[in-house]
């Protein structure tokens, strides 16, 4: 086996997994280590084989672009927990958890005017051990918006209550005592230039007010003051 590329050795794999007739297959990090032509290879055969065997997945992976890509329903795991989980479009575009919108902020833009709109959210510290977890919320150490009862209480993973009753894909699980919908980067096709209307200034433009359009104000539930000054723990 030793002598098989990465690819090959991930299609035997799949071919391996496949050979059960199963009606789930557990994926994990099926094209990390890839070179970017094989990893297409590899997600075009999954799509393939999911719709010849009527497949579903659980696709593990740290690429947000192909998980986006493959994924009908996106759970976002920290420190071993599940923090946020909805639909592609509820996670990608409109994540109310702050490690998932410090996570999509380090996506990279390829489009400079996009990439000047997308806020970069920076984390300090280092993960900590699974082994010896932090009380309360597990992402506090952190996390920039923590506060008292963030270390007192463990969020549960459910609709926040800002959002129970709100018609918007906001409306999603989300395990944060202050979950708040936070737009990172301007939404598709919010750039196009349009013809006689100003071109891609005014394309900018519409971004910066279509990503300041889906921010909520805060949660009505807060009920221990503002969060600290973000420059403390994030720079923007
Ligand atoms: S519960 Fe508190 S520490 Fe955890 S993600 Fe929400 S604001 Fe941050």
């Amino acid at each position: 086996p030793h002598q098989f590329s990465g690819g090959q050795r991930q299609r035997i794999g799949i071919a391996r997994g496949l050979a059960l007739n199963p009606e789930i297959i557990v994926a994990d990090e099926p094209v990390s280590a890839l070179d970017v032509s094989v990893q297409a290879q590899v997600v075009n055969l999954l799509d393939r084989l999911q719709a010849e065997f009527n497949l579903s997945y659980v696709f593990i992976a740290h690429d947000l672009s192909i998980v986006r890509h493959i994924s009908d329903r996106v759970g976002v795991m920290y420190l071993g927990r599940f923090v946020e989980i909805g639909t592609d479009a509820e996670i990608y575009d409109h994540p109310t958890h702050p490690y998932t919108q410090a996570l999509l902020s380090a996506v990279p833009v390829p489009d400079p005017a996009a990439r000047e709109f997308r806020e970069r959210i920076i984390l300090h510290g280092d993960v900590p051990s699974p082994a010896n977890p932090p009380s309360g919320c597990r992402f506090r150490t952190r996390c920039w918006k923590a506060q008292k009862r963030c270390e007192l209480e463990v969020p549960l993973l459910a609709v926040p209550a800002a959002f129970l009753d709100a018609d918007s894909p906001a409306r999603h699980a989300s395990a944060c005592h202050f979950a708040e919908e936070k737009r990172v980067v301007p939404p598709e096709g919010t750039l196009d230039a349009v013809p006689g209307e100003g071109g891609q200034e005014d394309a900018a433009g519409r971004a910066a007010e279509a990503a300041q359009a889906t921010e909520r104000p805060g949660p009505a539930d807060r009920d221990e003051g503002p969060p600290p000054p973000s420059g403390s723990s994030r720079a923007v």
